[in-house]
């Protein structure tokens, strides 16, 4: 042994048996394992990255707040140097503005601010919490396999970071891995949306002009002069800002230059109140690519295992509604876990006992998203037509899903785009 061996903390071995595993150590993984071991339960939870990383899914919706606050970890959140999220303000293909969807507007309440986070930070943050609350949380740990025996989930292989293999037991298996979907690929659920198969570019840029005062933390959306794509822009602390554009494969892959870089600023040039914007800035890494990331899975549990976050699905990053349904997942599933296990079933009814009501904000949530691209539908008009909706779309933009009944204003979205979809009746 070498002196600084000796100077690290004994680190227990990792046991054969767990009430409760946990692949993934995102938000939706952090979630499920804190409050899964809050019931008592005795919880592993494995990330494969040894240190933080740099992650999309930057911008919180207010709706996180509640979940955040059952971790305890508020005023965690609150201290660090993340901008005040306040509004989400949409800009058209002509380049105006919508007046900013203030959280605030109809809900005059603290919850109704929130964040943009640096998720290496967030994501950290949430895995100490898991940690200081009973959670085995293993850095540099993989699944590499999830085990079965027949249809139930056992347990699952892990790869350590000196590259031994190991296999953990457990009552139930959660498959956190986001965008990885080890059990639902494996078990061929993943169902992806047809109509939504985009590609996002994007990066981090110094040096953007930013707005001021309650403005300077808003998420700005920006439709491209041909209505084909979209940038997000979301300010970061200490003046850096994430930007991406978001488009359908066929238009910003195929046929383009294979460069990533050149693609954006080809798309740049047709977003002017944008490009204004990063006039001056310089992007501080390289740019990085996503493509297939919407899809949902045909189940959220089955015998011994749970889906939560993207492993189990993902929409869009329009809204930025991913780390909130990754969160509230999460809590779903936590007490569905917790009661399967109190009453010694965990199986596939017992463990999905939330899909249900997890699908209703998903579904809502879904609608608003094929609303936004769908080419003949404008938000603009439809707020004109039906005033009273917009306190319910300022509802869906803070994430308040689960909060309040919005099937009017659902069913009010779908008929005004059955409406402008009709052809126009010929003069006669
Ligand atoms: C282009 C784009 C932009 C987005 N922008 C936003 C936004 O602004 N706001 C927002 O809320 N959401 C946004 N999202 C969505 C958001 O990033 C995700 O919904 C969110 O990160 C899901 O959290 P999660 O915990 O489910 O998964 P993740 O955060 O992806 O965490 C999964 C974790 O599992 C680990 N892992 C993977 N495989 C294994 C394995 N085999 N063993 C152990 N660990 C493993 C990974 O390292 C990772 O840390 C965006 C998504 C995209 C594609």
């Amino acid at each position: 042994m070498t002196r600084s061996d000796e100077r690290k903390p004994a680190v227990s071995p990792i046991r054969a048996r767990y009430d409760v595993l946990v692949a993934g150590g995102g938000p939706a993984g952090a979630t499920v394992a804190t409050l899964v071991a809050a019931h008592g339960h005795d919880v592993l939870l494995v990330e494969r990255s040894a240190t933080p990383q740099f992650k999309v899914g930057e911008s919180l919706m207010p709706a996180t707040y509640w979940s955040l606050q059952r971790l305890g970890v508020l005023d965690e959140v609150r201290a660090r140097a993340f901008p005040k999220k306040w509004s989400v303000q949409f800009f058209d293909h002509r380049g105006a503005g919508s007046k900013p969807f203030y959280f605030h507007e109809f809900r005059p309440e603290e919850s109704s601010q929130t964040w943009q986070v640096l998720r290496s930070e967030f994501d950290q943050l949430l895995l100490d919490n898991a940690a200081r609350k009973g959670v085995d949380v293993r850095r540099g740990v993989a699944v590499s396999e999830a085990l079965f025996d027949g249809g139930r989930a056992v347990g699952a292989r892990l790869r350590l970071d000196d590259g031994s293999e190991t296999e953990v037991a457990s009552r139930v298996l959660v498959d956190a891995t986001g965008q990885s979907a080890l059990v639902a690929r494996r078990l061929g659920l993943r169902e992806f949306e047809p109509n939504l198969r985009n590609v996002a570019y994007y990066t981090h840029f110094v040096g953007a002009r930013l707005d001021e005062g309650i403005d300077a933390g808003a998420t700005l959306i920006f439709r491209t002069a041909d209505r084909k794509a979209w940038f997000w822009f979301i300010p970061l602390p200490d003046g850096v800002a994430s930007v991406g554009v978001v488009g359908p494969v066929e238009h910003l892959v195929e046929g383009r230059a294979a460069d990533p870089q050149a693609v954006f600023a080809e798309e740049l040039g047709r977003c002017e109140r944008l490009a204004e914007r990063l006039a001056t800035a310089c992007p501080t890494m390289p740019m990085k690519a996503i493509r297939d990331f919407s899809y949902f899975s045909r189940e959220v549990a089955g015998d011994g295992w749970v889906l939560v976050g993207d492993a189990y699905g993902f929409i869009d990053p329009i809204y930025s509604s991913g780390v909130f349904l990754a969160l509230k997942s999460g809590e779903m599933a936590a007490d569905a876990i917790a009661a399967a296990l109190a009453a010694g079933a965990p199986t596939a009814e017992s463990l999905g006992s939330f899909g249900p009501e997890l699908r209703r904000g998903t579904e809502a949530l879904r609608q608003l998203v094929y609303a936004y691209y769908d080419p003949r539908f404008s938000f603009a008009s439809f707020l004109e037509r039906h005033p009273q909706h917009r306190r319910d779309l300022t509802e869906m933009l803070v994430g308040n899903v689960y909060r309040m009944p919005l099937d009017d204003f659902v069913a009010a979205l779908a008929e005004e785009r059955r409406r402008v979809s009709r052809p126009a009746r010929a003069a006669p």
